[in-house]
């Protein structure tokens, strides 16, 4: 089966297979191989030694990005939420029932968010101390520019929280050009092609300190997991990790090195991004984005009118010729999702557009371009 959703995403069968030991969190061997990966990922992120530190906390990506509005927005703290798309309105969402005060900046999900749209509403209310932003909105496919929009929120003084959890790996961002941002958070189970459980926050050690006991949570505040760090040894975790999680996200970077890194992993998806946009346009489809506002990640389409088609039997058929895609949408108009990460290539994504082809074919799906 060709999985193609942003997450958890299609891995290698030496991924998978890293996991098929037992391990105790705390052993000496397991603490030094834990070492080297977070040294790794500092790395990737672009982190400095001694000023950033990778904080790991096991869940889904939801709650490394609640534990970092948590840790660095004080309840009843202002954060201001560029949104266009669903991935933005979750963070907002958990911004709220969090006890922090969420201040929404709507933009249509068919578009990035405008710096200057981020400068005036900062401008516009000076008690929002936090700019929360989605790098990848997995929502649509649409990327938003951290340079431009940390550009703004540097400059107005305030601090940057970035969702960058279907970016990071492929998409570029550097924690050391980006002082204004408190943390970067990410998961291992997507374009780093690990296998889903582990959320991870790479964040500044200062403001780690100068927030602490804020966070009104035991399980989700950085501060807490980096300072029980510091006082038992680096990444010793509090809690039960899912360590096998770990131990194949160590594997996982060695293929992601092997492929050449950020560079090579973002040529790649973005090829594979590429076949598929033009691949559904050649089966009459109508892709949801404007090829320039089009990303590496997911690719939407909006939903044949043809009533012929129905998500689900459309599902079921690509289902049937091995392509597995979400069975959901997120987009304001209908449409289908199909994910451009994982270890895909673009000749799986000709073999999808042929999946495709025959799925809207055996349905009878004739009229396709969107209205
Ligand atoms: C996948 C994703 C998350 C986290 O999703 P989980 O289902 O909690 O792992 C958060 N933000 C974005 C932008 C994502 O793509």
């Amino acid at each position: 089966m060709l999985l193609l959703i942003p997450g958890p995403v299609q891995t290698r069968p030496e991924v998978r297979a890293a996991m098929a030991v037992d391990i105790a969190p705390w052993d000496d061997d397991f603490r030094v191989e834990h070492a080297a990966l977070r040294e790794r990922l500092l790395r990737i992120a672009g982190g400095t030694p001694g000023e950033h530190t990778v904080l790991p906390v096991t869940g889904a990506g939801h709650a490394v990005v609640e534990a970092c509005l948590r840790t660095f927005v004080p309840a009843g703290g202002k954060v201001l939420i560029p949104a266009n798309g669903t991935y933005a309105l979750r963070m907002v969402r958990l911004a709220r029932e969090a006890g922090r005060v969420p201040v929404t900046l709507e933009v249509p999900d068919t578009r990035p968010v405008r710096a200057e749209e981020v400068a005036a509403a900062l401008a516009a209310d000076p008690a929002i101390g936090h700019v929360g932003m989605v790098y990848s909105e997995t929502g649509s496919g649409i990327v938003n520019d951290p340079e431009a929009i940390g550009a703004v929120v540097r400059a107005a003084g305030r601090r940057l929280i970035v969702d960058a959890v279907s970016a990071f790996g492929a998409l570029p961002f550097r924690m050391d050009a980006h002082p204004e941002c408190d943390a970067l958070a990410f998961t291992t189970g997507k374009c780093l092609e690990g296998m889903p459980g582990i959320g991870i926050a790479v964040a500044r050690i200062d403001r780690l300190t100068a927030c602490a006991g804020q966070a009104g949570s035991w399980v989700l505040d950085l501060a807490a997991i980096h300072e029980y760090a510091l006082s038992n040894g680096p990444g010793r975790h509090r809690f039960t990790p899912a360590v096998q999680v770990l131990r194949a996200l160590g594997v996982a970077l060695d293929f992601y090195e092997q492929e050449g890194g950020q560079p090579a992993r973002l040529a790649r998806y973005a090829e594979n991004a590429r076949v598929l946009y033009e691949g559904v346009q050649s089966l009459g489809l109508t892709p949801y984005l404007e090829w320039r506002h089009q990303g590496p990640v997911i690719v939407t389409v909006h939903q044949p009118p043809d009533p012929a088609f129905t998500l689900p039997g459309f599902v079921a058929a690509l289902k049937a010729r091995g392509v597995l895609i979400s069975n959901f949408f997120n987009t304001t108009a209908p449409t289908f999702r199909v994910g451009c990460i994982g270890t895909v290539t673009p000749a799986d994504m000709r073999v999808a557009v042929e999946a495709m082809r025959g799925a809207l074919d055996s349905l009878g799906v004739r009229q396709r371009a969107a209205a």
